[in-house]
């Protein structure tokens, strides 16, 4: 479960807020968790990401005066509580990965933006460099890369990322007729996913994504006033206007098969509910938020200080999502859902996304990244268009970024459902949200078994079937 921050480039300077800031501790027993809900006292267990109901407060007590001074094995207090504790062997042990094949790959088409954000992590799409767009014949070697590094008959992914990438707008069409007519030669499936503001979305793109399988990843930061002040658009005009004008067409011209909106907050965001509910109001299909944690200028940036009421607030939207669903009612709140679905399908890994595994980045030069926000960055290299990725790199770089290997998270109980924290954020600025990204979760295994309770269909509806399924059963009785 990808907890996901944002970070930003930052101007070469002394700033304190650039160093890497220590993680939180973790408290408590980094292998189990008691939680209560409306419904009584439940044990999450990292191992397999497992939430079994408790039988009585007294074991739920037990468990804590364990977890915090464990007097015995936990093979013993299993057997005196007669709980299922322990799984031998464990579902991850501190074994890096192998290396899978390719599944996805990102195409910076247009390393340049129309837009001027000060939270920008990609420095207007330019990544520290100067802008660049990429060349047609890079682009038709990214897909035939990315074809001929998938497993046999696999689908796989092109990603169309920037800077904006509609202003490579010819290149974006071009790479999709490709793509399809190689995809259907080899025998893979291709999708589609673009990052886009939508402010020079023409209605042939509505089109584009209508006609094939496409998810529109829109950056949406608030009502127009709230949109503009983060956005601004050169020469003036506003970004959110712009970006109205895009829906409209998208209503008009054709629509993508998902369409979600994304919403970096800063400090001058305001309240998260409130930009939620008008991100939903607009028709997205899901709305998401991501706190800015490094920015070109600090003063947008979610600082160790500021994560508490940036939890309050997302905890807020969690208990509107919770009221909603447990009505039956839709509520497209994506942090919350994909929480919630990771959860219920008992999601446990040791990284935190497909970086450098199954999902590399193509830069403009050809140059190959372990994702999109690490283009450039000399650690990152994983090999090239032309060599092919460099299989050496991505195996250290899944050794080295193993949970069980890294500090602290070694000894979080969260490990299993965070991986250790985005790679580019942990790189640039530490681990400054641990304790959001675990009361996050926390609220979310409440409210995971308490609408288990309330909609125990929400889990059977279709969202539960699709996209890669983790392991291990759901919450069980004990
Ligand atoms: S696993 Fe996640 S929450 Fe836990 S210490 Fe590591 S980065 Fe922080
Ligand atoms: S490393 Fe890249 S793909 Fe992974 S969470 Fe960070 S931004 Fe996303």
């Amino acid at each position: 479960m990808t907890v996901l921050l944002q970070i930003g480039r930052r101007p070469p300077g002394p700033a304190a807020s650039a160093l890497p800031a220590p993680a939180a501790p973790p408290t408590g027993h980094p292998d189990l968790r008691v939680f209560r809900s409306a419904h009584g006292a439940h044990l999450f267990l990292a191992d397999g990401s497992r939430v079994y109901d408790l039988p009585d407060e007294r074991t739920a007590a037990r468990l804590e005066r364990w977890a915090t001074a464990p007097d015995g094995a936990l093979d013993e207090l299993a057997r005196e509580l007669g709980l299922p504790l322990w799984e031998r062997p464990p579902r991850i042990d501190g074994t890096p990965a192998e290396v899978p094949p390719l599944a996805s790959l990102s195409l910076n088409v247009m390393q340049a933006c129309n837009l001027s954000c000060g939270h920008c992590y990609a420095d207007e799409g330019r990544f520290g460099g100067s802008a660049r767009a990429m060349p047609r014949a890079t682009a038709f070697a990214a897909v035939d890369r990315l074809l001929a590094e998938a497993a046999p008959g696999a689908d796989v992914v092109v990603g169309f990322m920037g800077g904006e990438p509609l202003l490579a707008r010819e290149l974006v069409h071009q790479v999709v007729a490709y793509a399809e007519r190689a995809g259907a030669a080899t025998g893979h499936p291709v999708r589609f996913a673009l990052t886009t503001n939508l402010t020079v979305l023409r209605p042939e793109d509505a089109r584009l994504f209508a006609a094939h399988p496409f998810t529109v990843t829109v950056s949406l930061d608030g009502d127009r006033a709230g949109h503009d002040a983060l956005r601004r658009a050169p020469g003036g005009g506003s970004a959110y206007d712009r970006l109205r004008a895009g829906l409209a067409l998208l209503e008009r011209h054709g629509r993508p098969r998902h369409l979600a909106a994304r919403v970096s907050v800063t400090p001058h965001t305001g309240r998260l509910l409130d930009v939620l509910e008008h991100g939903i109001g607009l028709g997205f299909d899901e709305v998401g938020f991501a706190a800015v944690v490094s920015a070109p200028d600090p003063g947008y940036e979610i600082t160790a200080d500021t994560f508490g009421g940036f939890l309050a607030q997302m905890v807020e939207c969690g208990e509107r999502a919770l009221a909603e669903l447990s009505a039956g009612r839709r509520y497209p709140f994506g942090n919350f859902e994909t929480a919630l679905h990771q959860l219920h399908r008992g999601t446990h890994r040791p990284y935190p996304c497909g970086a450098g595994a199954g999902y590399l980045s193509a830069a403009a030069d050809g140059g190959l990244y372990a994702c999109h926000r690490l283009v450039g960055d000399p650690e990152f290299a994983m090999g090239s268009l032309a060599e092919g990725p460099d299989r050496a790199a991505r195996e250290r770089l899944l050794a080295q970024r193993h949970v069980d290997r890294a500090e602290p998270c070694r000894s979080c109980w969260a490990r299993y459902l965070c991986g250790g924290g985005c790679h580019h954020e942990v790189t640039r600025r530490g681990r400054p949200g641990c304790d959001y990204i675990r009361g996050w979760l926390a609220f979310c295994l409440r409210a995971y078994v308490e609408l288990c309770e309330a909609a125990p269909g929400y889990f059977r509806a279709p969202a539960d079937q699709a996209g890669p399924v983790g392991a291990a059963g759901r919450r069980e009785q004990s």
